[in-house]
């Protein structure tokens, strides 16, 4: 058999494959964004689902977690407002993780020197990913939360001379973004048959700009945000300590605009971990913790009769690996 014809059928079988991005990129912060949408066909099936449920994967961006559309975004607005200047301005930011990796690689990329608050909790990859990035790294208490990382970021910011804080929690770029990307994607990818979406709540951008960009193109559509039930605080219980990384910070964001949500949901870590373990060994989709408790609200949802026929989105932000140390991979060696 001629070879051109025995690779032009094995090219075939191979269809599925994803197209070229037919360009070539003049630096990794332009190849953010631009994520998939993906069906979720064995569970559906086990399930006996009549929803559509698709899961965004955030951890197709450059440095695997949602957070890198706002680590360049912040940093991007401010230099616009010039308010920032690689070379002179020091970065500070108090951040659990994904942030804080995700302006770690957005601030190498750019020339600014970083530094980084977190909880002493966060896990042991994301501290290595930082030092890797050449991030300069302040551990705070954890029995003192992200406040605890938020008061110390505020003491260096006095200290340091040109020192600017991105602040994830109150900087309008970080809702902005998700407008003009996550939303734009989701639409376009729908062709706007989209009819649930649900993201886990830690500064709110996600959803609060997803929610902000569509509800005016489609009143009907519903927008769910998940915090953590051993930290409700938005049913109005006490702050409390929980494992899911990225989501419920333990007070109320200015980012996030509980207006524009149509409800918020609570999620245990427990079913979180469960469903993000399902998600690895049945789909073959690794996510992280945070995307378990968004799948399993998107799966609860998709099982009432009055979203049947529907599409239903869930924000999936990171990628399983990034929780190495943690209760996702507890009991397995
Ligand atoms: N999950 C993970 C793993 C995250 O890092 C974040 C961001 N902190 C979120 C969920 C929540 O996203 P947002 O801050 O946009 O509400």
């Amino acid at each position: 058999m001629a070879r051109s014809s025995s690779s032009s059928k094995q090219d075939r079988v191979f269809a599925n494959f994803a197209s070229p991005r037919g360009r070539v990129y003049d630096s990794i912060l332009d190849t953010v964004g631009g994520t998939p949408l993906v069906a979720l066909p064995r569970m559906t099936k086990l399930d006996g689902l009549k929803a559509r449920v698709l899961l965004k994967l955030e951890f197709f961006n450059p440095l695997s977690s949602v957070k890198d559309r706002i680590g360049v975004a912040m940093l991007r607005d401010a230099e616009a407002r010039k308010l920032i200047k690689p070379g002179h301005t020091v970065l500070i930011e108090p951040t659990s993780g994904n942030t804080g990796i995700s302006l770690g690689f957005a601030a190498a990329a750019l020339g600014y020197r970083l530094v980084v608050t977190m909880p002493e909790s966060a896990s042991i990859e994301r501290r290595k990913m930082l030092r890797l990035m050449d991030v300069q790294l302040e551990l705070t208490p954890a029995a003192r939360g992200m406040a605890g990382a938020i008061a110390r970021a505020n003491e260096l910011l006095e200290t340091l001379p040109d020192a600017w804080m991105p602040s994830q929690f109150d900087n309008p770029a970080n809702p902005a973004v998700h407008a003009a990307t996550t939303a734009e994607e989701i639409w376009a990818d729908t062709d706007g048959e989209v009819d649930v979406v649900i993201a886990g709540l830690g500064t709110g951008g996600t959803l609060s700009g997803i929610a902000h960009r569509l509800h005016s193109r489609k009143p009907d559509l519903a927008f769910y945000g998940i915090e953590p039930t051993e930290s409700a605080i938005l049913h109005g219980d006490d702050p409390g300590p929980h494992g899911i990384q990225g989501i419920g910070p333990g007070f109320c964001p200015n980012t996030l605009d509980r207006k524009a949500l149509t409800d918020v949901l609570t999620v245990s870590e427990r079913d979180s971990i469960a469903a993000a373990r399902r998600c690895a060994r049945i789909e073959g989709i690794p996510i992280g913790i945070s995307s378990g408790a968004a799948l399993h609200a998107a799966l609860t949802i998709a099982e009432d009769p009055k979203h049947e026929g529907q599409t239903i989105v869930a924000i999936a932000p990171s990628f399983a690996e990034r929780y190495l140390s943690t209760s996702l991979f507890t009991g397995l060696t």
